[in-house]
């Protein structure tokens, strides 16, 4: 599985969010792990994105206020280095899908898009490289229906904010969100919506680490064997119905006594696990 980093694509937000930081950290978790080092090829030579295509899906004077520092990211602070990701994290995003289309499924470590709406961003994301990315599949003519399966814990509403400015996106785009029933039947119910519902070209998918039970900004839901099971039932969907996948991080906010964010890494570590085999 080729997984489509450069270390440009991290930063130290300074805030309450890992989510920034964590492509440089999830990567090296996942070259010192034996099995997964073997499995995945790491690709650096990617392009970031445009300011062009970031204003594909953005107003333009937000995407160059953000750019110029006047307008505060999502971390809700104007950092030269978060800004200094951007269009590396969507660059990231998009090679995957790209490499997805042949490979069959594919990794960006990236966090911090779906909560970025046209002209407006909040909740640790900054610019919505969900749709930067599928926009520009689709304007390629590389996908006609994307399906961006969001199994982080909170609604991709900047996702949704988006799609409704674009008609023509969003005929092309949909946009899946967890749904909040119990554990049990959540397992059940993402069997039922995915095979129920009409076969994408290609899935971009947010394995959201903040579904975990124990997760501060959203406890109570999935346990960690749970978490590996909605990932294996995403990627077996997409397996069976050779559906190309293009997964990333998204949320994730549990923290050790130290500050460390070895809990988060572990859930990501499964979801490439179960992304491989
Ligand atoms: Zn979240």
């Amino acid at each position: 599985m080729k997984v489509f980093y450069r270390t440009e694509m991290s930063a130290d937000s300074g805030g309450y969010s890992p989510s920034a930081g964590k492509p440089d950290q999830v990567v090296s978790d996942w070259l010192s792990s034996e099995s997964l080092k073997a499995e995945i090829e790491i690709v650096s030579d990617f392009d970031p994105v445009t300011i062009d295509d970031i204003k594909r899906v953005h107003d333009s004077d937000f995407v160059d206020g953000i750019m110029s520092l006047e307008i505060a990211n999502g971390h809700g602070n104007t950092s030269a280095e978060v800004r200094d990701t951007l269009l590396w994290t969507s660059g990231s995003l998009y090679a995957g899908c790209v490499a997805a289309l042949s490979d069959g499924v594919s990794c960006s470590p990236t966090s911090g898009f779906h909560h970025s709406c046209y002209d407006d961003c909040h909740g640790f994301c900054t610019f919505n490289g969900l749709m930067v990315a599928a926009a520009k599949v689709i304007d390629e003519g590389l996908a006609k229906d994307v399906l961006i399966v969001d199994f982080d814990a909170h609604w991709g509403d900047g996702t949704a904010d988006i799609l409704k400015k674009f008609p023509a996106l969003l005929s092309a785009v949909d946009n899946l969100h967890a749904s909040d029933l119990p554990a049990s039947e959540f397992l059940d119910w993402i069997e039922d919506v995915l095979s129920l519902g009409p076969r994408p070209d290609l899935v971009i998918y947010q394995a959201g680490a903040d579904l975990h039970e124990d997760d501060p900004l959203h406890a109570g839901y999935l346990n960690s064997e749970q978490m590996r099971l909605r990932d294996r039932l995403v990627f077996k969907w997409c397996k069976d119905e050779g559906i190309p996948v293009c997964w990333n991080l998204a949320g994730g906010y549990q923290r050790d006594e130290d500050g460390g964010i070895s809990k988060v890494l572990d859930i990501h570590r499964a979801t490439a696990e179960e992304a491989i085999y």
